[in-house]
Formats: structure tokens, sequence, C-alpha cells
């Protein structure tokens, strides 16, 4: 997920007006070549770790060091659309997190978007923030065929009784040249500049607040003592902490957080549009479909007075299982057009990855088994929300603060009937699929350093993976404590994962995963709930979580 620049060779469309992620635009802040210490250690400089750090320095903290792979914003971050929406399911979360938890997962990610308003307001950033409104609508031209109502109205009644979201059920989306049909308005909504704002953070941080960044700094591996973390530096040199925030989209090291993630590629193409032929109403939105594939919709300033730039992404595909990236470029500047028909010329294609959870909302506390370890992940396409909720959670959990939405978000929430509680008892079967089919793998296998010796930070129920001398083993402890053990490698992952650590540094920013089925041919198949709900399948079904561990 890291890289000097950005997390892939396709440029997004942010370089038409900020030169962060440019290659010609060398790191701002300084490699950290020897040994440090503080108060907390944030690893990863996208939004979440910015976001972090920032809530945590204007508590009056003092020392808060941000470390940083590549460049700021050279993750995931840098390849956004940047909706800062509020654009969920809803109807998919009452039977997973409870109709509590439903309401929490609304007013928090209603509350990140007012909370990026303030600081935007607060530093006076220049971001192109922009307050609009969002439109769900079908997607399909009204009255053809597969055009139905029932999932917006299922959607737009459940997120009517969370009673935190601003919404209206309309008669049209306002697309010009587009007949939508019936389409929940979700007032509230905002779009921003996200290299320009996290540029801005970037140097607040530094220059405000008293924080410290250091690019080019990659956290290889990392141990927990009872009194401070230890994270060693890819130079070899090391940081104390009191406390650690992994901020790196996907968290190091623990395997039962990485196998409760799934990667998705997902598409986004921006083209040239008259201002004239963008709403309606002559008004900013944002739009996004039910369709499946789903499609999602911004606009953005154009360098041509009078022309904006139609952000249009889409076609998300499971990491790995396709090459066909131009014909998913192909397919969305057709969906595009035919909608918005006064649409010119394609002026940037990019894609990213983004990771779903088990159960479609962030993982954002401490890391199960761990006290000093926070992690902030599974960004479910809403990363940027999210890094907002993290910030502000993260801060409390480290202040010892109560906060409301702390069991809603905890990463060692139990998914009562979900396929990871299945998985977690196979997990030979989990392991070697995991390994082939994740690229996340590659950054384990390079950095997990817990032995044998450390299965007593499992708690009952969750699985890990260990290294017993050079060879990594899969270990379960069982609701009643015992703890199994199995050799995690069969010979044909073992050799794809050689393949892929040999490959890591030349495979910049294609699915790395798919080298593994160059080698192996089994290809894992889980069903996620959001996927599974547009593909039709049974999605991940059950009550509200329990909690279990630490
Ligand atoms: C095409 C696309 C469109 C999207 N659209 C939206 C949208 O409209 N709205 C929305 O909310 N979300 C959207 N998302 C998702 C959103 O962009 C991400 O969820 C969000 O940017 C993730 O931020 P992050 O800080 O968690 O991760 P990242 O931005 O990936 O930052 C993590 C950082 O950690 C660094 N790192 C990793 N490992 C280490 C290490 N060991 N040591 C040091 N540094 C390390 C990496 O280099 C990286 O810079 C989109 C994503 C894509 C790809």
């Amino acid at each position: 997920m890291s890289g000097l620049h950005t997390s892939g060779d396709t440029k997004p469309v942010w370089l038409e007006r900020d030169d962060l992620l440019s290659s010609s635009t060398p790191p701002k802040y300084s490699q950290l070549k020897a040994n440090a210490s503080t108060d907390v250690l944030v690893v990863g400089g996208g939004i979440a770790g910015l976001h972090i750090a920032y809530e945590l320095l204007t508590t009056g903290m003092k020392k808060v060091i941000l470390v940083e792979d590549g460049k700021i914003g050279s993750g995931e971050t840098g390849r956004t659309t940047g909706h800062l929406s509020t654009d969920n399911e809803w109807n998919e979360f009452p039977s997973m997190h409870g109709k509590e938890g439903t309401a929490n997962i609304a007013a928090a990610q209603h509350g990140a978007i007012e909370r990026i308003a303030e600081i935007v307001n607060k530093h006076k950033i220049d971001c192109d923030f922009a307050r609009v409104p969002g439109y769900m609508f079908h997607g399909l031209p009204k009255g053809s065929e597969g055009y139905e109502e029932g999932t917006l109205e299922e959607i737009y009644q459940s997120a009517l009784e969370t009673k935190k979201l601003d919404i209206a059920w309309v008669d049209d989306a306002q697309i010009k040249g587009f007949e939508s049909g019936k389409a929940i308005k979700y007032n509230a909504q905002a779009t921003f500049h996200p290299t320009k704002y996290i540029r801005a953070l970037a140097r607040i941080i530094t220059e405000e607040l008293g924080g410290t960044i250091h690019e080019q700094t990659r956290m290889t591996t990392y141990t927990e003592e009872a009194d401070k973390v230890t994270a060693e530096l890819g130079d070899g040199s090391k940081i104390t902490a009191e406390q650690m925030v992994m901020a790196t989209n996907v968290p190091e090291q623990k395997l039962i957080m990485i196998d409760r993630l799934e990667a998705f590629r997902t598409y986004a193409v921006a083209l040239k549009i008259p201002n004239s032929a963008l709403s309606t109403n002559g008004e900013s939105a944002l739009w996004w479909d039910v369709a499946d594939p789903y499609h999602y919709v911004r606009i953005t300033p154009h360098k041509q007075e009078g022309y904006s730039l139609l952000v249009v992404g889409g076609e998300d595909e499971k990491v790995g299982q396709h090459d066909d990236h131009q014909a998913r470029f192909d397919r969305l500047v057709k969906w595009a057009k035919e909608r918005w028909s006064g649409s010119e010329a394609v002026e940037y294609e990019w894609s990213g990855q983004v990771w779903d959870s088990a159960d479609g909302i962030a993982y954002i506390g401490l890391n199960p088994g761990e006290k000093r370890v926070y992690i902030h992940t599974g960004d479910n396409g809403d990363g940027l929300t999210y890094a907002a909720v993290g910030g502000m959670l993260i801060r409390d959990l480290i202040l010892g603060k109560e906060n409301d939405l702390a069991h809603t978000f905890s990463p060692s929430r139990q998914h009562s009937t979900s396929h990871m509680t299945q998985a977690l008892k196979s997990i030979p079967h989990v392991i070697k699929e995991n390994l082939m089919d994740q690229a996340y793998y590659l950054k384990w296998a390079s950095t997990a350093t817990k032995t044998m010796t450390d299965i007593e930070d499992l708690v009952p129920g969750q699985g890990d993976v260990v290294r017993e001398g050079i060879h990594p083993v899969a270990v379960y402890k069982d609701d009643g404590g015992e703890v199994h053990k199995m050799t995690a490698i069969s010979t044909c992952t073992a050799s794809s994962l050689g393949t892929l650590l040999k490959s890591r540094s030349t495979v910049p920013s294609t699915d790395r995963g798919s080298l593994a089925r160059e080698s192996c041919s089994s290809v894992r198949r889980r069903a996620v709930w959001r996927r599974s709900r547009r593909t039709g399948a049974a999605g991940a079904a059950g009550g509200p979580y329990g909690l279990r561990g630490g």
C-alpha cells in the first residue's frame, strides 16, 4: 500500500491542482535515521494517521511522532475520490450492529464530516471543501428492465430510523439529461481536495502543534512490553513509545485482523464536462447508484474556466482476480456518458484498493490481545470519514476518556455468525488461501516476528500466525482456551510466498496477489456482506456482536 509517490502507477485526478504526489515533488519531512522516544508513535501518513496525530496534539500532548514509509499521501489517500459522505446501505446494518449500533455509525459518520469542516474552518485550509447534497439513485433508467424502487426505499427507511441523518425522499437525482426516478437525498455531505487537505494537516501538525513527521521511514516490526512499545525501523533504528497507533490502512502482524479484511480494487475516471451539463438545478452534488457493480460520482474543478471534472468511480473487483483493468475504465466511461451526456474527454484514469471489513464498518481501537497498540483499518470505501472518526476515538482511548463509539468500532467485536468465526476454526485453509490471495501478506511475511511464546496474547476464539524458527505456524485458541497449532504453509503456498517475496520490490502497483495465482490456482471465494448483497447472494447475517478480548 505504500510508495514514495502513490501506491499505484496510474495518475489520480488530484494531480490536476496539487503537486504533492508528483514524482518531481521531493518528500518534505526528513527520514528518521536514529533512535527516538515519544509518547505516541503513529505509523502511516495517510488521512487516518494525520487525523490521529492532529487530534492527540490538539489535546496538548507534545510528543507525537508520525512515520510514513513513502511520502505523505502516497497510500490510498492519494487515490481517493474524496466523497465525505454517509452513503451507506443502511438497511444492511441493523442485523449486524443492532439498532443502537446503526445509530452510532450514522452519528459517527455525520460527526466526522462536521469535524473535517471544523478543522478546515479553524485553520482556514485551502482544499476546495464544499458542502454538497448527495443523491442515492437507482442507476438504471426509470422504467427500464430491472428498475425497482424497493432497495432504495429500504435504505431510506433504515437511514431514517437512525434519527442521525438529514435525508429526504425526492423525485429525482437532478442529473442533467438522465431521468433517474426516485432518489434519497442526503444533506450535509461534502467534498474536498484530499491531497491539499492532508498537506495542510501535516503542516499544522509540525509547524503549529509541535508534532514530528518523518517520511521515507518504514516501521518493519514492533514488540509490546508491559511499559512500552518498541518499533524497529527499516534502517535498524528504534522508536520507543508509550503507545503506538497503526494507521497503515491494513494493520501489520495480526492475522486475526488481516483475515477480517478483504481487498477490493476500485476504479475511477475523470471526464471534462461543461458546468452547464452537470445537474438540472445547477448545483454540485455527489451521486451514488445501488446497481451491481455500483458507481459513485462527484465533481471537482477543472483548470479551464467554465468546466469541471466529472469523477466517476466503481467497477470494484476482488483484488487480483481479473486483469481487465482497461475494460473496467472503459465501462465506467460508457456508464458516465450514458448519464451525463455532456461529458467530453477522459483526462484521468486510476485505481486503488479499499479494504472491506466483515460487517461493513471500520475497526478502530486496541489491537486484539495488545494493550498499547491501536489500529485503524477496514475503510469499506468510506476511509475519509472513518479517518476523522478514528482521530477522535483513538485520541479518547489513549487518554482514557469514555467514547460512546468505542464498542461499535472495537476491533475485538465478534461477528457472531460471520464467516470469520468459521474461518478461524479452519485455519490451515484460511492461511493457505489468504497467503495466496491478499497482497497484504507480503507485508505480513516480511514483518511478523511473533514467536510461539506470544501465544498467551491470544484471547479465546482468536487465531494468529507466529513464527516457529523460520516457519510460520497458525495457532488458534478455542473458546475453552485450548491452543491448536498447525503448520501454516502448504508446499504450494510456500512456493507462492517465495515468488511473492522475491517480486515485491519489482511489482509496484499491480495486484501483487495475482502473482501467487500464477503458481497456485486455488482462489478464495469469500462473500463480503456488501458485495454479496449486490450480487444477490446471502450476506453475513446475525444479531449484534458481543465483545471478546482486549
Ligand atoms: C479510487 C478510490 C476511491 C475512493 N473514494 C473514497 C471516497 O470517495 N470517500 C471515502 O471516504 N473513501 C474513499 N476511498 C477510500 C479512502 O481513500 C481510503 O480509505 C483512505 O484514504 C485510507 O486512508 P488511510 O490513512 O487509512 O490509508 P493510506 O492513505 O493508505 O495511508 C496509510 C499509509 O501508511 C503507510 N505505511 C504502511 N505501512 C507502513 C509502515 N510499515 N511504516 C510506515 N508507513 C507505512 C503507507 O505508505 C500509507 O501512506 C477511496 C479509495 C480509492 C482507492
